[in-house]
Order: structure tokens, then C-alpha cells, then sequence
């Protein structure tokens, strides 16, 4: 068609592609992270009291303030930062527009940005929309320890910016505040930019604790923070999150933010304002998920699938050597139309994929019905 495309070497995310063989084929989805429970009865009760009440037309461009508010005490009870909530938080379409706006807020043609791979699928064709210029440091299975030390070696006169995302899809890695304090080192001494995505803030595992960018005051003054309600409040289809900056860089977000989608919708801000009031709605979370990841584990356990450790997110990572020599791409899909069981394969977050490497991701954000019907199949593989 002659069409010069902006994005050439981009193709549908593979959470679409996945999910949608998973139901041609009629398996059990583990592939795209997202609960196949539903959100809280209290929760949608609440958006309907605020449709019914009226709340149906545009929101504030920043989000209403009663929003802005409640999740500003949240952070300040969760991290001890305290906010000038309405000129540091942003409402965002989930946190993939936060992400894609805080990128697109900081990012020239011809800035290199630092990506830590595996990485998730949205960061790399928003820097590059953005005429941004890829760095990539590869974190390697079974471990995924990064290496400070390198990843400073990577900063150049152009660097600008580095996006990290903790707890890490797919691999279930947290950053330790051994990992902060060197990071907030490397972006004050360098005077980078930060873009964090934490949309698992909540999902933490084995009794750690979330080491979130807005718990580090020099770093956080460098930051763009990117949380979703969608993840933490099992309502992904909703597309809420909020994106968290100093003042000063919030209003530069606003510019792009303001274009992108103006504002969010109305009703759902009224009702997550409200349904914030009881911390235990969030509080209850790791629990909840860890049991979750045991459940699938154990299950698991007399399989041919080796599992690596997971201490975030609703992710884990499972070595399948022992079964195919297949690639991950291969094998996902085999395990989908022939085992019946979508997984996702990590590859895809890789510029560089490991050739050798036999991991699939599955997510087990899933009833534990849906858990044990999977773990049945895959027992038999
Ligand atoms: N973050 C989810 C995952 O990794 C997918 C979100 C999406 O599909 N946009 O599976």
C-alpha cells in the first residue's frame, strides 16, 4: 500500500493473540494476565449508585478530585509519601495511557532511553513512536539479577530516561531496596528520568514489601509512577489507573494526557473514590494472590514443568526442558490447541531472546477451579 508505518516491526500484542486462540480453540486461558473471577459486587454496586446519582458526563481532565484525594491518602498510608494530591496525580485510562503519556512527555526524537528486558510489550513502541532510541539491558533466567554496575555503563551524554517495572511481568521479580538505592544513584547522578511502572504494586509475596519509586524522595523527584485500579480491584475491562509526578512534571503530563483521552470516565472515579475507604480491600491482596500461586504450584508439583521463583505479580514462570525442545512460541501455541491450556511465551518481551531458553509464563490470577482443571492438563504433558 506504500503506507510508511510509524511502528514497522510491531504486531498485535501477544495478550490479544493469545487469548483470542485460547477461545477459538476453546482452552483454559493462563495466558493473559487478567482475573476470570469478577470484581466486587460493592464495588459495581457503587458504580451504579454514582451512574444513577447522574455522575454520566465529562470528568475533570486531571480526574475528579474526590479520586485525586483518596488515593493520595492511600500512597501517604502505603508509602509515606504525602502528595499535593490534585497537581501530582493523574487519572489515567489504565496505566498503559499513563505509561504511554509519560513517555510521550519525555522522550525527543533521538533520546535514548534504558529498557530492562524482558520488558513489557507496551514500553518499546511508545519510545519509539516518540523517535526514541532504544537501550537495552538483558536480564537472563534463572536468576534475572540485575546488575547495576552495567546498567550505568549503558548511560550516554544522550540517555534520558529508563523505564522499570516492579513487581516485574513476567518473570515475578521485586525490586529490594538495595536495587532503589542504586537506581535512584543512577538516575539523580545522571539526571535521567524515571518511568516506573507498578501496576503489582499489591501483588507481593512471602511477606516482602513493594519497594515502590515513591518511597525514594530524590528519586521520586525524577519519576513518573504508573498504577492501575484494573489490576488491584480485579476490573481490568474497566481501563483506570493513575500516574503519579512531581507538580511540575504532572503539568507536562497533563499537556499530552489532555489529547490523548481528556479524561476518564466519570462514574467508575466516584465509585473507586468511595470504595478506597476501606484499606482492606487492597491490604487482603497478597494474601489472597499467594495462595493462589501455591495452589497452582503444588498442583503442579508431580508435572514435567519446573517452576522459577515468583515473588510479585499474578505470573510465574515455568521451565518445560523436560517435556519439548520446542521454542516458547512453538510450545505456547502447542499447549493451547493440543493440551488446551493458553500460556504466553516470554520471549516476546525480548529484543535478544535466549534461543536456548524453555520457559513459559501462565498466570495464575484464576479461580482455584481454573487453576486445578489447568493443573490436570498440564500433568499429563
Ligand atoms: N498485563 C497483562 C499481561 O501481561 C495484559 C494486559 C493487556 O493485554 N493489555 O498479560
Amino acid at each position: 500500500m506504500g503506507f510508511k508505518s510509524k511502528l514497522p516491526h510491531t504486531g498485535t500484542t501477544i495478550f490479544t493473540v493469545m487469548s483470542a486462540l485460547a477461545k477459538e480453540v476453546g482452552a483454559i486461558n493462563l495466558s493473559q494476565g487478567y482475573p476470570d473471577f469478577d470484581c466486587d459486587e460493592a464495588l459495581k454496586s457503587l458504580v451504579g449508585k454514582y451512574m444513577a446519582k447522574g455522575m454520566n458526563q465529562y470528568a475533570p481532565m486531571r480526574g475528579v478530585n474526590e479520586l485525586l484525594d483518596a488515593t493520595g491518602s492511600k500512597i501517604e498510608s502505603s508509602y509515606g509519601l504525602s502528595l499535593d494530591a490534585r497537581e501530582e496525580i493523574t487519572v489515567t485510562s489504565g496505566a498503559a495511557e499513563g505509561i504511554f503519556s509519560a513517555i510521550t512527555t519525555i522522550v525527543h526524537p533521538g533520546d535514548e532511553v534504558l529498557v530492562i528486558d524482558p520488558a513489557y510489550d507496551l514500553y518499546k513502541p511508545a519510545i519509539e513512536i516518540n523517535g526514541g532510541k532504544l537501550v537495552v539491558y538483558s536480564l537472563r533466567a534463572p536468576d534475572y539479577e540485575i546488575d547495576w554496575l552495567q546498567v550505568g555503563k549503558l548511560v550516554t551524554p544522550r540517555t534520558k530516561a529508563i523505564v522499570i517495572n516492579t513487581p516485574h511481568n513476567p518473570i515475578g521479580r521485586i525490586m529490594s531496596g538495595e536495587d532503589m538505592s542504586a537506581l535512584q544513584d543512577l538516575v539523580v547522578s545522571n539526571g535521567l528520568y524515571l518511568v516506573s511502572d507498578e501496576v503489582y504494586e499489591h501483588l507481593v509475596f512471602d511477606g516482602f514489601r513493594h519497594e515502590s519509586a515513591l518511597r525514594y524522595q530524590r528519586l521520586f523527584e525524577r519519576s513518573f509512577v504508573a498504577f492501575s485500579f484494573g489490576k488491584t480491584f480485579h476490573a481490568t475491562g474497566w481501563r483506570i489507573g493513575y500516574c503519579v509526578a512531581p507538580a511540575a512534571l504532572t503539568a507536562e503530563f497533563r499537556k499530552v494526557h489532555q489529547f490523548n483521552v481528556f479524561s476518564v470516565n466519570t462514574p467508575t472515579q466516584y465509585a473507586l473514590a468511595e470504595y478506597l475507604s476501606d484499606p482492606q480491600h487492597y491490604l487482603s491482596l497478597p494474601d489472597f494472590f499467594q495462595e493462589k500461586r501455591d495452589f497452582l504450584q503444588e498442583a503442579l508439583a508431580d508435572s514435567r514443568f519446573t517452576p522459577l521463583k515468583s515473588r510479585g505479580t499474578y505470573f510465574q514462570l515455568y521451565d518445560y526442558s523436560q517435556i519439548s525442545d520446542k521454542n516458547d512460541v512453538e510450545f505456547s501455541r502447542e499447549m493451547t490447541t493440543r493440551y488446551g491450556v493458553a500460556a504466553i511465551p516470554p520471549s516476546v518481551f525480548y529484543s535478544k531472546p535466549d534461543e536456548n531458553e524453555r520457559i513459559i509464563r501462565l498466570c495464575f490470577g484464576k479461580t482455584k477451579e481454573t487453576l486445578a482443571r489447568a493443573a490436570e492438563r498440564l500433568c499429563k504433558i
